[in-house]
């Protein structure tokens, strides 16, 4: 039985005649995926450009269960979970990896109907992209638009168009965007698409991302800054949102009030640096959420700075209600670091602070980096040992070659792959890993995590 009536409406601009603008989230092709979090932040700030630009705007997102007739399976209740998931033949050029290929994300049927339905039809449709190896999930969608709406015009954008911009333009899109659309090129661009003369950006453009289209969500995300003061070479931030800017506490307090008032109590940061400059943005934030007394959970699974993580700020975010951490650790191999971003004497000081203000060892993740290009074996496991004498959980987190970061140089030199294929991108076939992915190899490093000797 459905439980919505249409699946999708428009939320309207209060205008006559307005342009219709529509944000799709496309499916997740890989190996694996689960959902920690996870909404299309980019194209929700860019819903809101167009909606307070005057059009009306709608999202289809295929990797969410708003559009589903049942709660997915085993979601939990903090909004964390599987995705539902249908077992797809492997690309060619994939297959010999010894893992599943499936497509995560909406029932293919539902999201023709999601599609079919829409009245009237939009003038525009923006598609998201973000990992650069799911481009089967962009291709697949671009396809079921052009069946279902011929004619309507659609604009490809994100991470993936932004990375690997002459590949998207191979897609089937009209116009490819690389980088944030407030840039203003690419806004005057995509409103010649429409045949428009484009009006001035709104007022924090590319700040606020429009939340207001899942009707029932589990949890809400936060976005208190854009990119990331580092640049760390195997990461492509600065790439993908050059320089690093704030938001203004008001807005993201505003944004934490309305969805409280609709009942949401998980909210997930989506900031590469949340923890830099807090006195701007991050005390206001936290101080509102303790003396309203909202009682929220807070996650921060993208890598908080360690080197951040002074008596002060631990404190504020324990009283708010973190309770997901997620620490940038990469290696405890201070003195040949690949980043500039962590002292040993950070490090220590960091977890000190953590636990003077209450948080419990059990509770501390840390990502380690793993699979990078000429990294040993000895060098990742004594960064788990480190840990794991520490009392805090190490999670290994693959290396993925993004291109144009200054580690890619590297990786093409010792992959077995052509790293020029997105698809060879994929961190779960361990690109940079002599042999590749291996079920007993990673069984043997999960072994190591429990006990490193
Ligand atoms: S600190 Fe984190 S987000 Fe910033 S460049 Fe390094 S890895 Fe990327």
């Amino acid at each position: 039985m459905r439980l919505k009536q249409p699946l999708i409406t428009w939320k309207s601009s209060g205008k006559a005649n307005s342009l219709r603008i529509l944000g799709v989230n496309p499916w997740i092709y890989d190996f694996a995926a689960y959902n920690v979090w996870s909404r299309p932040a980019g194209l929700l700030t860019c819903l809101d450009m167009f909606a307070r630009s005057g059009c009306d705007t709608a999202l289809i997102d295929l990797m969410d269960q708003d559009l589903s007739d049942l709660k997915w399976t085993d979601h939990k209740k903090t909004g964390k979970g599987p995705y539902p998931k249908v077992a797809l033949p492997k690309p060619f050029v994939l297959k010999d990896v010894p893992r599943q290929f499936s497509r995560y994300g909406l029932p293919r049927q539902r999201a023709v109907e999601a599609f079919s339905e829409l009245d009237p039809k939009p003038d525009l449709i923006l598609v998201t992209s973000l990992m650069t190896y799911w481009y089967a999930g962009i291709i697949s969608v671009i396809g079921m638009i052009r069946e279902i709406m011929p004619g309507v015009k659609v604009c490809l954008g994100g991470i993936y168009a932004t990375l690997c911009t002459d590949h998207a333009r191979g897609l089937d899109a009209d116009m490819v965007v690389s980088g944030p659309l407030e840039r203003p090129d690419n806004w005057l661009r995509v409103w010649e698409l429409m045949g428009k003369k484009s009006p001035p950006l709104p007022e924090h453009a590319g700040m606020i991302p429009d939340t207001s289209y899942y009707q029932e969500p589990d949890f809400s995300i936060l976005m208190c800054s854009r990119g990331c003061p580092f640049k760390c070479p195997y990461c492509a931030s600065s790439m993908l949102y050059p320089g690093f800017r704030q938001s203004d506490p008001d807005i993201v307090i505003a944004h934490i009030k309305a969805e409280y008032e609709r009942g949401t109590r998980d909210f997930c940061f989506y900031d590469d640096a949340l923890l830099v400059n807090p006195e701007n943005l991050l005390y206001p934030v936290l101080n509102f959420i303790i003396e309203h007394n909202y009682n929220l959970r807070l996650h921060a699974p993208n890598a908080l700075h360690i080197k951040y993580l002074t008596p002060r700020i631990c404190t504020l975010l324990k009283q708010a209600g973190l309770s997901t951490i997620r620490l940038g650790l990469e290696t405890t191999d201070f003195k040949n670091r690949r980043d500039a971003k962590l002292l040993f004497e950070e490090w220590r000081d960091g977890i000190f602070n953590l636990l003077q203000a209450g948080f419990v060892r059990r509770d501390i993740v840390v990502y380690v980096l793993t699979g990078l290009p000429g990294q040993t074996e000895e060098e990742v496991e004594a960064t788990l040992r480190e840990c794991l004498k520490m009392g805090i959980r190490p999670e290994l987190n693959y290396y993925s070659p993004i291109p144009g970061t200054p580690l890619f140089k590297k990786a093409v030199e010792v992959s077995g792959y052509a790293l020029d294929e997105p698809l060879f991108q994929n961190n779960s076939i361990w690109p940079c890993v002599q042999g590749g992915f291996s079920w007993e190899t990673q069984k043997c490093w999960k072994k190591k995590i429990r006990n490193p000797q």
